[in-house]
């Protein structure tokens, strides 16, 4: 899991540590410079000074309190234009002469001298010397010096990126407290002040949600408690008709209830299908490339499982199915919607009467008309019957009224559209499904 604060304060400090270690590292070689350059001008001064003093010609020596300040460790030495010393301030210093003049540098007694000569008019050379260590060590302790403001900004930079990163995580940290810190099924919006705009779209994108489980929630709250009041119709009608058979006293009344018995068991069973396939189809499902089904074949599917069941009932069925018509759907859920709506045809239409199954397709979409010659159903209830449990009075026939929620539901999962209409032949009402074809 990687953490924003991690990731910003390793980025920041490591941005800090680059600009600083550049900006040390400048200041390094340019205060070297500069007090390379104050080192050696103070030594040319000095040794142009005594240069144009002309000491070989019988001038005094300089004493040794001029070579000013005794911390700088200057020596001084005069030769004559033989070579030979002539004087040393210190005395006892034994840096020899650098005859290359100006800049140079001498070993003597395993120590390194910084030097600079000069000729004076005569011939004679006059030198000033260092310790190359004592400057080495002046420089370095000034750079020292120069760079510790650097290290301290670096420690104030870091402390203020960690202060600064962490006051403004805080409203991440109170939304997640927030959220843990719900109880289950308290799924109210989240409602945040002073939220960056950045955290919005997710605050935002989380109530959204929560609304959307809210309404679920909600659906399936309604769903049990209807199903649990449906189911009870039918059960206590099973008892009933258990009783009715145990009090039967002739073998034909034995066999009327038992008859019956078969019935409302049938219808339970068929409520409890129809149950399970709703609660199924209310279940969202995102199509994948791999859901391509042929429609043709579920419905040719389908007709040919109603055959003897409309054969039973003289109902005659005209299909005119259109071969390798492709949607971008579940195959069961298809099945299901296709099943419901050809089932209402053939239950609501009356012995004797027509039912036609059309299938085709054009470039875009795939249509499934269904018409029949049943009671067909009022404009001002095609809405209505789609809504779970609701049966339109007196149709005579037993159902559990929630085959066309169950379409009205895959419908919208597969982007199909629905329409009730008139019977364009007569009586009786048409239901089409129009949906996305794939080719
Ligand atoms: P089931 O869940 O077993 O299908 P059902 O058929 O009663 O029960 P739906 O399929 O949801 O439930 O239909 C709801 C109501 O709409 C039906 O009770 C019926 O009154 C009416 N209906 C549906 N299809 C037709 C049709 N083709 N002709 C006339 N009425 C219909
Ligand atoms: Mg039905």
């Amino acid at each position: 899991m990687t953490s924003v604060r991690r990731r910003l304060l390793v980025s920041l400090i490591s941005a800090f540590l680059i600009s600083i270690a550049g900006a040390m590292t400048y200041v390094y070689f340019q205060t070297q410079h500069e007090l390379k350059e104050i080192f050696e001008n103070s030594m040319r001064e000095t040794a142009e000074l005594f240069g144009n003093a002309n000491f070989t010609d019988g001038r005094p020596y300089p004493p040794a309190a001029a070579m000013k300040d005794p911390n700088e460790q200057l020596v001084l030495q005069i030769w004559d234009a033989g070579g030979n010393l002539l004087h040393s301030v210190p005395e006892t210093a034994p840096i020899p002469l650098n005859r290359k003049l100006r800049d140079g540098a001498s070993e003597a007694n395993g120590r390194w001298w910084q030097t600079y000569t000069v000729r004076e008019g005569n011939g004679g050379f006059i030198q000033i010397s260092r310790p190359s260590a004592m400057a080495k060590d002046v420089v370095e302790e000034n750079i020292l010096r120069a760079l510790l403001p650097f290290l301290a900004l670096f420690f104030i930079l870091c402390c203020g990126a960690w202060f600064l990163i962490g006051k403004n995580l805080a409203p991440l940290n109170a939304l997640s407290a927030e959220i843990a810190g719900r109880r289950i099924g308290h799924i109210e919006p989240i409602i945040m002040d002073r939220v960056p705009a950045e955290i919005q779209p997710i605050i935002h994108a989380l109530n959204d949600l929560l609304l959307r489980l809210d309404r679920a929630l909600e659906a399936q709250r309604r769903f049990t408690a209807d199903a649990a009041h449906e189911l009870r119709t039918p059960l206590t009608a099973l008892q009933l008709q258990i009783d009715v058979l145990k009090k039967a006293k002739s073998e034909q009344d034995k066999a009327d209830a038992a008859k019956t018995l078969e019935n409302g068991i049938d219808r339970a069973a068929r409520l409890v299908h129809q149950m399970l396939a709703a609660s199924r189809s209310a279940a969202p499902s995102a199509p994948d490339a791999s859901m391509a089904c042929n429609l043709s074949d579920i419905v040719r599917d389908i007709l040919s499982g109603f055959s003897v069941a409309a054969e039973k009932e003289n109902i005659k069925i005209a299909s005119a199915i259109q071969g390798g018509v492709y949607v971008l759907a579940d195959n069961e859920r298809l099945h299901s919607m296709a099943a419901n709506i050809i089932d209402n045809a053939l239950k609501y239409t009356p012995a004797g009467g027509n039912v036609s199954v059309t299938l085709s397709k054009d470039a875009l979409t795939a249509k499934l008309d269904v018409t029949d010659t049943g009671p067909g159903i009022p404009p001002e209830m095609r809405e209505k019957v789609f809504e779970r449990f609701y049966r339109l009075p007196g149709t005579g026939k037993t159902g559990s009224g929630l085959g066309l929620a169950i379409v009205k539901d895959i419908a919208a999962q597969t982007g199909a559209r629905m329409e009730v209409s008139d019977n364009p032949g007569g009586k009786g009402v048409k239901f089409s499904v129009t949906l996305p074809a794939i080719n």
